[in-house]
């Protein structure tokens, strides 16, 4: 953290790659200073690593306070007799001691031991991470967000398929979009689920219709802003998202996930393009998709509705949340966008917190 600060402050031409801490057979964090331990020495240095092993299973228990679990590390340390350098507890991209753990913290150590100083940390998560997507439509955001699920061993949440699904059923039930006191009924009892497809792409079923292609349409579209903007419409969709992440583990697309949804999300992006580029797409997957193709016109002034309706609604409106690091995909290939975003990911959490799927096994 402190060295891409140091890059980006002095705008070196240097990007930081970071990766798992590397670790020697008894678990010491590599080491030139490990070189300076006598065998003794060495052996007590192992009460670092299981002094943060301790607190972190502490955490797991359901301990978040900070000064327990620094007091828990001092007193296996102090066991060991090794002399603490520092503890604490930290955010864990700001650096600064934080008094609660949190969904995502960092436990970090420095103790003097023989004639080195050792450094050991470990994070503390009360749940798997979440990365929220937020942006307009036809961003391009669908694709890459399953796909870096795909990479990151997390799961893929289309939001936008929910509010589609909804709107699909409300023209099927011959509801007047634009009434909420019409619609709030049909939130009661309201069965709506996102199936893992074949492809990776959402199965999404409402009071037992598979709606996956049918929420896809012109028409849907057209629509689904309006749904989208009541309150009470939100209230029920955010809920049920909320319950599917509380353990965390997944990366979400929409509109106001950043920000209302999952506003503790590790990694949030705001991916954007300008409204020729997304209608561009959108024309393309119509057109993939077996739809019938509006002229390209029509299609961005659809798209600047949807960006008016979505951005200017009262409740949880379409908005780059203050944290969030905006990707705009002009000119940009579907496989660079998934490598930035996979970056951005690792700058905020890093190996040691995920490994994600293809992790070797440590040694
Ligand atoms: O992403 P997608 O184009 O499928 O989203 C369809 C619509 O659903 C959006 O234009 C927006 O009106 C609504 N939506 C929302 N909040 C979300 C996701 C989608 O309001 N989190």
């Amino acid at each position: 953290m402190i060295l891409r600060q140091v890059v980006a402050d002095l705008g070196l031409p240097l990007s930081v790659q970071g990766c798992a801490t590397v670790r020697e057979s008894d678990g010491l964090a590599a080491s030139s200073r490990l070189r300076y331990l006598s065998g003794k020495e060495r052996g007590r240095a192992r009460a670092l690593g299981e002094a943060l092993d301790a607190a972190q299973a502490l955490g797991q228990a359901g301990e978040d306070r900070s000064h327990q679990l620094i007091a828990a590390v001092a007193a296996r340390l102090g066991s060991a007799a090794l002399s603490a350098d520092y503890v604490e507890v930290v955010d864990p991209h700001r650096l600064v001691p934080v008094k609660r753990t949190g969904s995502f913290s960092l436990l970090a150590a420095a103790v003097h031991c023989g004639a080195s100083r050792l450094i050991d940390h470990r994070f503390l998560m009360s749940r798997a991470p979440i990365v929220a997507i937020d942006g307009p439509a036809g961003a391009g955001k669908s694709t890459v967000t399953r796909a870096l699920a795909h990479r990151l061993g997390l799961l893929y949440l289309d939001t936008g398929a929910m509010y589609r699904a909804l709107t699909w059923l409300v023209r099927e039930q011959g509801v007047d979009p634009a009434d909420a006191a019409a619609i709030a009924p049909l939130l009661q009892n309201l069965d709506l689920r996102l199936l893992g497809g074949v492809d990776g792409e959402q199965q999404v079923l409402i009071n037992g219709h598979d709606v996956s292609a049918a929420i896809r349409s012109h028409e849907v579209t057209g629509l689904v802003s309006t749904v989208a903007a009541h309150a009470c419409v939100r209230e029920a969709l955010t809920a049920q998202q909320r319950a599917m992440g509380q353990r965390g583990g997944l990366v979400a697309e929409g509109r106001d996930i950043g920000t209302a949804v999952f506003p503790d999300a590790e990694c949030k992006v705001f991916l954007t393009a300008t409204v020729a580029e997304r209608a561009r797409r959108r024309a393309l997957d119509l057109e993939q998709r077996g739809f019938p193709v509006p002229p390209l016109a029509e299609l961005e002034a659809t798209i600047a509705e949807r960006d008016r309706l979505d951005s200017t609604r009262e409740v949880a409106p379409l908005l780059q949340a203050d944290d969030a690091a905006e990707v705009i995909t002009d000119g940009l290939t579907i496989e660079q966008v998934i490598s930035l975003l996979e970056d951005h990911f690792r700058e905020r959490v890093p190996e040691d917190a995920w490994p994600g799927p293809d992790a070797p096994p440590i040694a």
